[in-house]
């Protein structure tokens, strides 16, 4: 199932076209998309599996959203692949580096993001997400994917000048308003053959910054739901990014930032493809 925030309301997509789960369930499944992946998910799963589509609209005349607009957390871990550790000159980290993104931060897939004013070192991180199930505490690597509704994926703009202040500010860096385009939709897993090697893509202006696979993940999807769950209660909705490849801006020799007029595409296997342009704020 590929679950969608359709103009506010949650939506299939199936193939180009977008059902609304509200109409198609006959009233039965709420219109409103946090609603539906916190209470009502195994509701659109059992509609998905029925099969029986009708009243779509094309997928391009919708505004897609966030597919999960309101989670309580957004975990994020920093440093989470090899390269990047590598390019950022640090060790590899003996548990997960985990920080947040506060959900005022989230956008949908084709949003603007905003570079604030006054602030320069805006940076592109591409990263494969998951979205949690209800799942409670001390989740076994061997029941994390259990834990998990699907996968989505999100850009962690990041802020470095923000972000390395007051020691290290890793959550307000990236939380400017903006800073966390997800989607374009949930992906549940049967739709996705090795969430332990999917290609991830980031380009700015057509040029490839981020091309690796998520095999090069230093704690894979099970060991940071282990982590995560071994201090948080996980509840359904609540997003994680599982960390961004190799190729950032900062660690580019010269450093380069993003620019008013950019346009970042982050693109995963299986996941689809986010187009973010980049406005500078006025
Ligand atoms: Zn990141």
């Amino acid at each position: 199932m590929r679950f969608v925030n359709a103009d506010r309301r949650a939506g299939l997509l199936v193939d180009d076209q977008v059902f609304d789960l509200h109409e198609l369930s006959g009233g039965a499944i709420p219109a409103d998309p946090a609603e539906v992946v916190r209470h009502h998910w195994q509701a659109a799963l059992d509609l998905h599996a029925a099969g029986s589509f009708s009243g779509g609209r094309p997928v391009g005349d919708v505004h897609l959203g966030a597919p999960m607009p309101d989670p309580r957390a957004v975990y994020a871990v920093g440093l989470n692949y090899r390269g990047h550790a590598e390019e950022s000159g640090m060790e590899l980290p003996a548990i997960p580096a985990i920080f947040t993104k506060f959900p005022t931060s989230l956008v949908g897939p084709f949003d603007d993001v905003v570079l604030p004013k006054g602030k320069f070192m805006n940076d592109w991180e591409a990263e494969l997400t998951f979205v949690l199930a209800d799942a409670g505490r001390y989740v076994a690597p061997a029941d994390a994917y259990d834990a998990i509704l699907g996968f989505t994926m999100a850009q962690d703009i990041s802020e470095r000048a923000t972000q390395f202040q007051a020691m290290s500010q890793f959550s307000m860096g990236k939380s400017f308003d903006t800073f966390c385009p997800c989607g374009p939709a949930i992906v549940t897993l049967d739709e996705i053959p090795d969430p332990a090697s999917l290609r991830v893509v980031c380009r700015v202006n057509d040029d490839v910054m981020q091309d690796e696979r998520t095999s090069d993940l230093i704690f894979d999807v099970p060991a940071l739901v282990e982590f995560i769950s071994s201090i948080c209660t996980l509840r359904a909705g609540d997003l994680c990014l599982t960390g961004t490849p190799a190729g950032v801006g900062v660690t580019r020799k010269p450093p380069q930032f993003l620019q008013d007029g950019d346009v970042i595409e982050t693109e995963i296997e299986h996941l689809g493809l986010m187009r973010n342009r980049c406005v500078a704020e006025t």
